[in-house]
């Protein structure tokens, strides 16, 4: 019986490898790449540790080269998403009542596979099936999925030490139990390291799981549920169903032993999954636990004491990394008209230098948009402007779906700071802004504050530190995360912890100890030593 109180270590993050040409990370991950374009695999569901094959396909694609499949992966319909809440809800009892620190340990190791064994794996098949460049890819698939699983097991740690104090006679004690009942975990496209987060922060608390992942980012999910169980998972703790949104969310919402919902993605899931838990509320056991995060519309504002080039350089990675299709991408920026001209002519340069292509080729910068739907989706925000009367493409504004689902990083300039790509999150590579009159700052910043209805990140550039500290003052509830001379994406899990309120999402702050707490459920429990014999108190007595 291993009854020692263990205290695990605040982590150190996981090293950014360079895979510069000649180091052993470039060899390995070019042998690798190769490997995963040459095959072709199947996906079947995992539900209580047995594969499941319902004959109901579909195939992944890479989204650079559409017509190459990845893997073919089966669908779950109602009585798969049945039995994986069945399995979930029995695999609790164990998986909840276990010493923690073995929880911590199966973490722990699944960190380690993902740091060594399967680095190479893990990024080769996030490039490939999420069209990330290696940079991309290490940052998320093997950085912030290493990072979240070694921080969860410190912070859960600190949770579980937390304990009330005991008066004389008796004895205090609070106990984290799990949520009665699963989590549903819903993840996007977008982060290999959310997809592996939303499953391991409730696991790592006791819970167990019905995880839907997100279709266009189904290799690499896939191969995430074999490394779980591979580091020691056991069957049923993460019921891994990937299918069609809405046949799993409708069904899932009326098993009464859903506890939570772990959530990330866009507004309008988030809300219909909201939305029908409320339907469904009195039925359930427990009131659940809905944490989502969601969209954004991500600023960069500019005060006229900015250094240009600073503005320039961190607007370009803040707005066309990864596509834009990062939820902390910068979509719009507000600039001051006595620093645009010079500002401008640096950002269409880098925006026109940028090199896109297929993720093999290391010298892209940029990559193509996730799927079809997404590539008509921006490109009616660029058309939009093209037309628009009071708006100009400056960069960019070039795209072809012919073989990939490619678009040029654009940027607009208008004189209109409701345009819809101003308002809208459009999730692509799209960088709209607004030119200011230098003596309207204050309104500028109201404009800045009011214009959307979310409030994800925002990024001021100022070299007049009381200014910054003034503005940042007055953007106090744009954003949840909130970066001075920095882009406003590339959070890192316990440096910056991430998310944000308004439409943005619950701001339980992934990668955090608060959002461990949703995944709790305490019992306080007393014990008294000197229980009380008499009824009447002694005010009573002559
Ligand atoms: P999405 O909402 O389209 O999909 C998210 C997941 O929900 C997918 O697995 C999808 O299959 C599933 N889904 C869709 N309909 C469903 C239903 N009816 N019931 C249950 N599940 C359903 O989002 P996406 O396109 O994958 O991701 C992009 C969005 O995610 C953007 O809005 C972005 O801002 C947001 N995002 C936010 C954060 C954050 O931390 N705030 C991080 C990453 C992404």
């Amino acid at each position: 019986m291993n009854n020692a109180i263990y205290n695990f270590q605040t982590p150190q993050n996981e090293p950014v490898l360079s895979y510069l040409k000649g180091s052993s990370e470039r060899d390995g991950i070019e042998k690798e790449l190769p490997k995963q374009v040459q095959q072709q695999i199947e996906i079947p569901l995992i539900i209580g540790g047995k594969e499941i094959r319902t004959g109901d396909t579909d195939t992944v694609v890479m989204p650079h080269n559409h017509g190459h499949v990845l893997a073919t992966y089966h669908k779950a319909g109602p009585k798969e998403v049945e039995m994986a809440a069945k399995a979930a809800v029995e695999a609790h009892r164990g998986w909840s009542s276990l010493p923690w620190t073995i929880r911590a340990s199966i973490l722990l190791k699944a960190a380690e596979l993902i740091s060594h064994k399967y680095r190479h794996v893990m990024n080769a098949v996030t490039m490939l099936g999420q069209s990330k460049n290696i940079y991309q890819s290490e940052i998320d698939a093997v950085c912030e999925t290493v990072d979240f699983l070694k921080y969860n097991v410190s912070f859960a740690g600190k949770i579980y030490e937390s304990q009330p104090k005991s008066a004389f006679n008796q004895l205090n004690r609070m106990e984290y139990r799990a949520l009665e009942g699963f989590v549903f975990s819903v993840s996007p496209f977008n982060f290999t390291s959310i997809a592996s987060n939303l499953n391991m922060a409730p696991v790592m608390m006791g819970n167990t799981t019905v995880w839907k992942p997100a279709t266009t980012a189904l290799l690499s999910n896939y191969y995430l549920m074999k490394i779980f169980m591979e580091a020691g998972l056991p069957g049923g703790v993460i019921n891994f169903i990937p299918g069609k949104g809405s046949v799993i969310g409708n069904n899932i919402v009326k098993s009464n032993h859903l506890a939570g919902i772990h959530f990330t993605g866009s507004n309008g899931t988030f809300n219909f999954l909201w939305g029908e838990v409320s339907k469904n509320l009195t039925h359930y056991k427990s009131y659940p636990r809905l944490v989502g995060e969601t969209g954004g519309k991500d600023f960069i504002f500019v005060h006229p004491s900015a250094d240009i080039h600073e503005v320039a350089v961190n607007a370009i990675r803040g707005a066309f990394e990864y596509q834009g299709q990062k939820c902390s991408a910068a979509s719009r920026m507000y600039v001051p008209k006595s620093l645009w001209p010079a500002i401008k002519a640096e950002m269409v340069d880098m925006a026109e230098d940028i090199n896109m292509g297929d993720v093999t080729d290391f010298s892209t910068f940029m990559n193509a948009v996730i799927d079809e739907s997404a590539f008509d989706n921006i490109v009616s925000y660029i058309d939009e402007a093209r037309t628009a009367h009071d708006a100009e493409i400056i960069a960019g504004g070039k795209y072809d779906k012919s073989e990939g689902y490619f678009i040029r990083p654009t940027i607009i300039e208008t004189t209109n700071p409701h345009i819809r790509s101003m308002e809208e999150e459009i999730f692509g590579p799209v960088l709209t802004v607004f030119v200011y009159d230098d003596k309207d700052l204050d309104a500028a910043v109201k404009l800045c504050d009011t214009t959307s209805p979310f409030g994800l990140t925002g990024a001021i550039f100022a070299r007049d530190r009381i200014a910054a500290s003034h503005i940042c003052e007055q953007l106090r509830y744009a954003a949840g995360n909130f970066y001075i001379n920095d882009k406003p994406t590339g959070a890192i899990v316990g440096l910056q912890p991430f998310g944000g309120s308004r439409a943005s999402g619950t701001n339980d702050k992934a990668g955090g100890e608060f959002n461990l707490v949703r995944w709790i459920s305490p019992r306080t429990i007393k014990e008294t030593f000197v229980p009380a014999t008499k009824y009447k108190y002694p005010y009573m007595e002559e």
